[in-house]
């Protein structure tokens, strides 16, 4: 195991990509997982209605299940809705469940809409604070494939985005759209915000479209994307059917290896000086 640095304050990390099937669930997990491994405190916020980062985590998401939806109707504290994973240190998760489908519109007529999610972890530092807990090293958000109100929370609450891109056809499609709405969260909302890591997804060696792909990636973005590369890896795909992440179900798998590897970039690289 690294001796990896932690963070002197709580890094934030909004994975999101308004397309869905790229991989920003298992990128989360993954990530969580590897973090916590290395020994890192980590929270994951599941804000996705179909709560597939709560599934693969192994925490319970039935309708009714306090979850992230009461914390952002202000009905309960973070720190009311945490739960252990139960198969990973460190490691705990603030579950969404069906109810959050609503919320995208209920949102719509309260007070601070867009800062729910922010208000939320702030109280929960200071509650850590108060009951001598440590200080969390990182808070990832796994995000719906949208670009609501939820999506906006994610923003307002987060210092960093991740956006995973999956390396097929298409891929690029969509990504000046999400640039543009993290533009306007800048000037608005928010303006630490900044998209800090790229991670390329399901990456298949044997294609020339795959390394094609990442290619164009690394040329219009050579600062954000790891080096780390995730491959299209059986084992990936497996693990949330065992309520796991790859990095448990399987820690020697090439899918396990290379979110190690790429958690272990993101903890060593430095932000961006902004
Ligand atoms: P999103 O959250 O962006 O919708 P997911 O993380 O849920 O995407 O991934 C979509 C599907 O692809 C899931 O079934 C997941 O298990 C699978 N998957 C994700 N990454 C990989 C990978 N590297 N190799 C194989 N399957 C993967
Ligand atoms: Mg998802």
């Amino acid at each position: 195991q690294k001796n990896l640095p932690k963070p002197s304050e709580t890094r934030i990390i909004t994975v999101s990509n308004q397309k869905g099937g790229v991989g920003k669930t298992t990128t989360t997990v993954n990530l969580a997982a590897a973090l916590a491994k290395f020994g890192m405190e980590v929270l994951v916020i599941d804000i996705d209605p179909q709560g597939n980062a709560s599934t693969a985590l192994g925490i319970p998401h039935s309708q009714g299940v306090d979850s992230i939806y009461q914390v952002l109707i202000d009905q309960l504290s973070l720190a009311d809705v945490v739960q252990p994973c139960p198969d990973i240190d460190n490691l705990i998760v603030a579950p969404a469940t069906i109810d959050l489908a609503g919320a995208e519109i209920e949102l719509v007529s309260l007070v601070a809409r867009e800062q729910r999610l922010a208000r939320a972890i702030n109280k929960y530092a200071q509650h850590r604070e108060e009951q001598g807990l440590d200080q969390l090293d990182y808070i990832f958000v796994d995000c719906p494939p949208s670009l609501g109100l939820l999506t906006v929370n994610a923003f307002v609450a987060a210092r960093e985005v991740l956006i995973p891109i999956q390396c097929e056809y298409y891929a690029l499609e969509g990504l000046s759209q999400l640039l543009k709405n993290i533009g306007l969260i800048q000037r608005h909302l928010n303006e630490d915000l900044e998209v800090s890591t790229i991670l390329l997804t399901m990456y298949d060696g044997r294609t020339n479209l795959s390394s094609q792909v990442a290619e164009e990636v690394r040329e219009h973005f050579p600062d954000e994307v790891l080096n780390a590369v995730i491959p299209r890896n059986v084992r990936i795909s497996e693990a949330p059917s065992f309520q796991q992440t790859v990095v448990t179900y399987d820690p020697n798998s090439t899918g396990a290896l290379s979110y190690l590897e790429a958690a272990a970039e993101m903890a060593e690289r430095k932000r961006k000086a902004s």
